[in-house]
């Protein structure tokens, strides 16, 4: 009697409902991506392999996988990949994984950015790069310098911004928010996804969100400890008018409104994302009276 073999097919078909018995997120995406992982093909081409058995060897490196996932890992750090805005990212376990929440963040940037001319933005806590990245990509006159604490997620960024190709308009600094800039010129655009998850909170997010690094969510007591010093520093690195915007947790839209109010800004407003969950803070760095035409003037350059 020979053994049935293990088809691309019959793996599937057996993997989408151990995972959903575990309570996998969407389970059959998962097990398909994962099997294309270990086959070294896309997704859309299992399927027109269906029927290829896989060798002793794959199936060994897939079962693997599988334990792994029901243990708690997040499929992309099993995968390596995430994508983001469009773009590949090269993710592990030392960078948070992108959301697709965040791409409201780098939309709003480019919408803000002029398309004619250059500009500059700064990025705080870059994590695996993808907002700094995904920035340069969608507006070429665009440069970018992005800091982070972390050394470990200053490599992974690097090697995004390189692969990518935009190592030339990316410049990622390791370092504390603002520390590791050099006094200059200010930026168009200051953005961030800062942790900004309240500490008493990080026990009960999922398995999954729990093997991210902490550096990345914890945002002390409150959420807010990150946001404060983000809200305080950035106006001093914008030009007058220029632009804030962060990313903010569910909940915390009327809090940072007022902090950003009350630190001056103009032209603050919340926005929520496709699940209504406060998402998206801005405000604009007021422009100072030197740079407000007197009223009845011509403003002070007579051309
Ligand atoms: N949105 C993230 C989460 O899922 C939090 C990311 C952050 O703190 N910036 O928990």
């Amino acid at each position: 009697m020979t053994e049935q073999p293990w088809t691309v097919r019959r793996v599937l078909g057996w993997t989408a409902p151990h995972f959903e018995k575990l309570g996998v997120d969407a389970p059959r995406l998962t097990a398909e991506l994962l099997l294309a992982h270990v086959l070294d093909t896309s997704r859309v081409r299992l399927y027109a392999d269906l029927d290829r058995p896989l060798e002793k060897g794959e199936l060994a490196a897939f079962r693997t996988l599988i334990a792994r996932r029901s243990a708690g890992e997040p499929t992309q750090y099993l995968t390596g990949r995430r994508e983001f805005y469009g773009h590949s990212f090269q993710v592990d376990p030392r960078v948070l994984i992108p959301r697709p929440e965040t791409e409201l963040l780098v939309e709003a940037v480019l919408r803000a950015l002029p398309r004619d001319s250059n500009s500059r933005v700064l990025e705080l806590g870059a994590g695996s790069g993808c907002i700094a990245v995904s920035i340069a990509l969608g507006n070429a006159r665009t440069r970018v310098v992005a800091t982070e604490l972390s050394p470990d997620a200053v490599e992974v960024a690097r090697s995004n911004a390189r692969t990518l190709g935009v190592a030339d308009r990316v410049e990622v600094r390791q370092g504390d928010l603002f520390a590791p800039l050099a006094a200059g010129r200010p930026f168009e655009v200051v953005a961030s996804n800062p942790p900004y998850v309240a500490r008493p909170e990080l026990p009960t997010l999922s398995a999954e969100v729990r093997k991210e690094p902490h550096l990345a969510l914890d945002g002390g007591e409150d959420g807010l400890d990150v946001v404060r010093r983000i809200v305080s520093g950035a106006s001093a690195w914008l030009v007058p008018g220029g632009l804030l915007a962060l990313e903010i947790g569910d909940g915390q839209g009327p809090r940072v409104q007022s902090l950003l109010e009350d630190a001056g800004y103009g032209s603050v407003r919340i926005e929520r994302d496709l699940a209504r969950h406060d998402r998206l803070a801005f405000g604009t760095r007021n422009r100072g009276p030197q740079d407000t035409p007197r009223e009845g003037s011509l403003g002070s350059d007579p051309h």
